[in-house]
């Protein structure tokens, strides 16, 4: 039988119950994985255990397509009317709205962010997302070609039919929203795997989809592990397309799953190594705000982190004052998600711990200076996997901390003494997902920002993803778009539809 975790809260953000089901949530019910295998929930703040969870196999992955498929040739697809689906999206939105407070508040327990992060940042953009596709859904449209007056052309955006979608940890319920809204809207069923790791807001959200009406099999949500459920969803002949978010070599897997299997269709939403290059004439107050922001909101557990900050050398001293000045105060905010004024929380995992506290050593050993952090804050638990901001200095292009995704609360830090300079270093990698500029000038903004080779190029601000701009990478960051109308393209596929109306043979 599977079960359901509760827990009451009792904490300045949050007073209350918060709970959700824990089997896998397929055709509309909530079931127990064909093997019994189950996954161990952890709370990043504390190292404990939360709840367990069920976990997927390629025979629940199978169950799960067939469901779908069922569903998509029986009731969804552009068998129902456009408004109809935009409807029920409307609805699920609307559902989400009311139980927001305990979204934010699992959310808070299953990835560690802080309440404000989570209540305001995360559920924010999931509803806006949501209803910005719940408005598309009706307005999905091709085009008529003129061909000459014998012949009558068009084009229609149809769905794909199963889709297989495979999310991360950092953002669980919005990367599900950036995922499912526009397939929903777009006449496609789902399949969505939640990463092991942070499965709860996930599986609420099956609820939701039951309680706005959606017919069984539409979507169907599977938490499991990578190499098994995520790996069966690449592979499976009946899923068409499949939208994955997560590194760079799970991203490899993905494509080369699809090529080996049925020639899904793929779209990649990778890693990033994303330079902030700020010139001596910029607001170097806002530039530090911006700069701490970018590298240090979710822990640093950001795709488009602001991680290479390149800095001129006029205004080097002054940025670094205020900048560690910024790392120190968040370091003093460093705790538990729910407490009053916290604002860092821990890393999501001890594997994520890990793997962060061995970048800060390699950076170390390489000959880099922890200008400040490198260590857990000192008042902190150990049992969390928190980790101080941090930023180095001294650093050289072929370091590792230059090169590689870190995914945690580090920056690297690097003078630089002309605008040149600083594009070629920001372009010195493989990655290329988003990029930042702070400058007075307009012309070095317009410049700079489209020498970049980024998917994204902030000015003057930086990380501030909106529902209705794409979002996506250049190189090893990806390709294909989320959000915006540049999503209904990821999920559709144009069929040209040609009509005799005169030509005789
Ligand atoms: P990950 O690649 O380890 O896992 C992502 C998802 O893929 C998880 O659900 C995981 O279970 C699944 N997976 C793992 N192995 C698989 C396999 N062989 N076949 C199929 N699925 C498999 O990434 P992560 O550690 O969860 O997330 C961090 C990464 O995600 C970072 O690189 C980050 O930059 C990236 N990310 C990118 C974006 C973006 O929009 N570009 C957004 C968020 C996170």
């Amino acid at each position: 039988m599977p079960g359901t975790f509760k827990i009451e809260l009792d904490t300045p953000a949050y007073k209350g119950s918060v709970s959700c089901n824990t089997g896998l949530f397929i055709n509309g019910k909530y079931v127990d994985a064909v093997d019994g295998g189950t996954i161990d929930v952890i709370n990043p703040s504390t190292g404990k255990l939360l709840t367990k969870v069920a976990a997927a196999t390629e025979k629940d992955v199978d169950i799960a397509v067939e469901a779908a498929r069922k569903a998509y040739k029986t009731s969804w697809g552009l068998k129902v009317h456009g408004a109809q689906r935009g409807a029920l999206l409307m609805k699920l939105a609307n559902l989400l709205e009311a139980n927001i407070d305990e979204f934010a508040a699992l959310e808070c327990l299953d990835v560690g962010k802080p309440w404000s992060e989570s209540r305001i940042a995360d559920m924010g953009l999931t509803l806006r997302t949501l209803k910005y596709y719940a408005g598309w859904a009706d307005k999905i449209h091709g085009q008529t070609i003129e061909t000459g007056e014998a012949k009558l052309a068009y084009t229609r955006h149809e769905p794909y039919g199963v889709v297989g979608q495979i999310i991360p940890w950092n953002y669980p319920l919005t990367m599900l929203s950036w995922k499912i809204a526009p397939a929903l809207a777009t006449g496609n069923v789902v399949v969505l795997k939640p990463s092991e790791i942070t499965p709860l807001t996930a599986l609420k959200f099956g609820e939701l989809v039951n309680e706005a009406g959606f017919p069984p099999g539409v979507v169907n949500i599977i938490p499991g592990y990578g190499p098994t459920a995520g790996h069966a969803i690449a592979m499976h002949p009946h899923i068409r397309k499949i939208a994955f978010t997560g590194s760079a070599i799970t991203g490899r897997k993905i494509q080369e799953a699809s090529a080996k299997s049925n020639l899904k269709v793929v779209s990649l939403e990778l890693g990033g190594k994303s330079p902030n290059i700020i010139f001596d004439d910029a607001d170097v107050e806002q530039a530090v705000k911006w700069a701490a922001i970018a590298i240090f909101s979710n822990s640093g557990q950001v795709c488009i982190a602001g991680s290479r900050i390149f800095v001129q050398e006029g205004i080097y001293d002054t940025f670094m004052k205020a900048f560690s000045t910024a790392a120190q105060g968040l370091s003093a905010k460093t705790g538990d998600p729910f407490s009053e004024g916290t604002a860092h929380g821990p890393v999501v995992s001890q594997t994520q711990f890990d793997r962060v506290m061995h970048y800060i050593d390699s950076a170390k050993a390489a000959g880099a200076k922890a200008f400040i952090g490198g260590d857990r804050p000192s008042h902190t638990t150990s049992e969390g996997f928190f980790i101080n901001p941090t930023i180095f200095t001294e650093c050289t292009p072929d370091m590792k901390i230059l090169q590689e995704e870190v995914f945690g609360p580090v920056a690297a830090v690097v003078k630089f003494k002309t605008e040149e300079e600083a594009i070629e270093m920001a372009n010195d990698t493989e990655y290329g997902l988003a990029s930042a500029v702070f400058t007075e000038s307009v012309s070095r903004a317009v410049r700079v920002s489209n020498a970049l080779e980024a998917g994204m190029a902030f000015v003057n601000c930086n990380v501030t993803t909106e529902y209705n701009v794409p979002f996506g990478g250049y190189k090893q960051s990806g390709y294909g778009r989320e959000l915006g109308a540049y999503a209904i393209e990821t999920y559709t596929q144009v069929k040209a539809v040609h009509i005799n109306v005169g030509l005789k043979l």
